[in-house]
């Protein structure tokens, strides 16, 4: 693969874009990413390859162009893997701060607090074919919230690499640990592949 070829980044959420252009960055290589602005599928997966599956094969069909997508939350081992792919509506209003709150609510007195960050990512191509990987980020959830970087339940996740909540991590560094970079470090040697 020589030529400059366009790649849909199946989200509405520029932030993403910007993060992945970030985290893959001179990994892309010929790879151009375009942020997607066509409809929204419904994300009734159960699972979040699926959901990511999802997102993707909806932008592939409505671009032609081969898509990519993330779908990605926080899995807590004494909850039974919630909020898992409910993560972005745990407590029905979508606020970070309100889904921290019932997190922590849930996990009151509980000794067991270990949890990943998961991510799928998911490659679709115009024809049809299609890749979905996983990965995960291992850490304990904090009895409260600690910095003010990051987003989500940063602010109570502390990675096993580290001392300190993903929130008072840098983003460069989050960058090289995170959910997210796993799961498209790994997508991508297949995209490269089958983008030739
Ligand atoms: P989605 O993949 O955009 O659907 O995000 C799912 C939800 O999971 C987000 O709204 C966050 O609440 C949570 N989440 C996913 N990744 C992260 C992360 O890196 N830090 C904190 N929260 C995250």
């Amino acid at each position: 693969m020589t030529e400059a070829v366009q790649v849909v980044l199946a989200t509405h959420n520029e932030h993403k874009v910007l993060e992945l252009r970030r985290i893959l960055g001179p990994d892309l290589g010929p790879i151009e990413l375009v942020a997607y602005d066509g409809p929204e599928p419904v994300e009734d997966g159960e699972t979040f390859e699926e959901n990511a599956l999802i997102k993707a094969r909806a932008a592939a069909r409505h671009t032609g162009l081969p898509a990519i997508a993330d779908d990605s939350g926080i899995a807590v081992d004494a909850l039974g893997g919630a909020p898992g792919i409910h993560s972005a509506r745990y407590a029905g209003t979508r606020r970070s701060e309100d889904n921290v709150a019932l997190l922590l609510e849930r996990l009151r007195g509980v000794e067991d607090r270990r949890a990943q960050f998961v991510c799928a990512a998911a490659a679709v191509l115009p024809g049809g074919t299609e890749h979905v990987v996983r990965a995960e980020w291992p850490g304990r959830v904090l009895e409260a919230p600690a910095g003010s970087g990051g987003f989500g339940y940063d602010p109570v996740f502390r990675p096993d690499e580290v001392e300190v909540s993903a929130a008072e991590l840098t983003p460069e560094q989050k960058d090289a640990l995170s959910h997210r970079r796993r799961a498209f470090s790994a997508l991508l040697p297949w995209l490269h592949a089958h983008l030739s």
